[in-house]
């Protein structure tokens, strides 16, 4: 089985950047109405205040780019096994 990853998403403290979408448009959503990112995967589990999807490791490049160009870093990842965070180093 691959490795697995959990994308958490801080919805609530996005400040409407939009460095997510541009640097990975398949995976992210920007509504320029609400200024506000969603994450694209139809498996992307939603509240008001985040999101949470399980990705795989092929996947994992993509999610960690877009998590890299949030200036707010709020785009966390774990390790879906262990619980520890990948991203960002604390
Ligand atoms: S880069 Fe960060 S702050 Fe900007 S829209 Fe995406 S999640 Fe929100």
């Amino acid at each position: 089985m691959t490795k697995q990853y959990k994308v958490v998403y801080r919805k609530s403290e996005c400040i409407g950047a939009g460095a997510c979408e541009f640097s990975f448009p398949k995976g992210w959503h920007f509504d320029k109405e609400t200024s506000i990112a969603t994450l694209k995967d139809p498996k992307t589990q939603k509240t008001d205040e985040r999101e949470e999807l399980i990705i795989n490791q092929e996947q994992y490049e993509d999610y960690l780019d877009s998590a890299r160009v949030c200036p707010v870093l709020i785009i966390e990842i774990y390790d879906n096994e262990t619980g520890e965070k990948v991203f960002p180093e604390s």
